[in-house]
């Protein structure tokens, strides 16, 4: 028997990455996935690629039209929606001083209020049709503590860990489970982006930000996004229903809690 057979699943930041590696597990779990994302191109391939249990969605995770409306779709496609991952986010990174406005309120806009307005809307739905769904989080190791380059984005994943907990005990009443995924350094876009910006402000050549975190991981190497899925099965799984309210690291040994 598939660990997800006849559920439905509601990705956010779905088009590319880890996101992504979810859905194709979930599918491969029997789920049917909505890939949400900004980059409605990318959602569409990924979507063709994954084949009819998927389908892409345009969402803006800071625009709550555009919530509502890629719940809308998901229920016009499913009919349901068992399960969210809240895994859209961006990155950002300056020395202190150098901290723009306009740049924390990108970043708290999508991390944080993104998370938030995203889980309440689909905690509705899940409570009005009596389903005792699954919300997972995407933290961070960088939510654990704070980094001398990396405030905002740092500040961001610790809010969501602390969202977690607030919505995790608020919402088991409803037997809706509310838990988070705490990922290290995993290999993709997001840290070529990274690596582009600490080759910049650290005069790294490229490449080398990635082989310091990679040799700094106890387990030898930097995460795969497939790394990563085994836990976001878990936790939409039945098998998770006493589990509640927490934040799982899932990043090679690097951080311990
Ligand atoms: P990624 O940058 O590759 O993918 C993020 C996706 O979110 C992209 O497809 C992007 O288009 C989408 N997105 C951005 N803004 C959006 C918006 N406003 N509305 C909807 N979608 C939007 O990132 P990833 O590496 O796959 O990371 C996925 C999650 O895991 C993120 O929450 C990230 O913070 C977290 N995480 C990643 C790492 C890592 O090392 N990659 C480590 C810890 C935590």
């Amino acid at each position: 028997m598939k660990r997800l057979a006849g559920k439905t699943a509601l990705i956010t930041g779905a088009a590319r990455g880890i996101g992504l590696a979810f859905a194709k597990a979930y599918v491969s779990e029997g789920a049917r996935v909505a890939l949400a994302d900004i980059d409605i191109a990318r959602a569409q391939m990924a979507a063709k690629e994954i084949g009819e249990a998927a389908i892409a969605i345009e969402m803006d995770v800071t625009n709550q039209h555009s919530i509502d409306s890629a719940i809308a779709q998901t229920l016009d496609g499913f009919g349901r929606i068992d399960i969210l991952i809240n895994n859209a986010a961006i990155f950002t990174a300056a020395p202190v001083v150098e901290i723009e406005r306009t740049d924390y309120q990108r970043v708290f806009d999508i991390n944080v209020s993104g998370t938030l307005f995203t889980l309440q809307a689909v905690a509705r739905h899940m409570i009005e049709q009596g389903i005792k769904g699954r919300i997972i989080n995407m933290a961070s190791q960088a939510g654990r503590r704070g980094e001398p380059l990396v405030a905002v984005y740092c500040a961001s994943k610790a809010a969501v860990i602390s969202l977690t907990q607030s919505a995790g005990l608020n919402l088991i009443q409803h037997g809706i489970n509310v838990n988070a995924i705490a990922p290290g350094v995993v290999d993709g876009e997001h840290w070529d982006g990274v690596d582009a910006f600490f080759a910049k402000h650290e005069g790294k050549p490229p490449g080398q930000k990635k082989r310091e975190v990679a040799a700094a991981v106890p387990h030898g190497r930097m995460g795969r996004a497939e790394d990563l899925t085994g836990m976001a099965v878990f936790l939409a799984s039945d098998e998770a229903d006493y589990v509640v309210a927490q934040t799982y690291n899932v990043d090679g040994g690097n951080w311990m809690s």
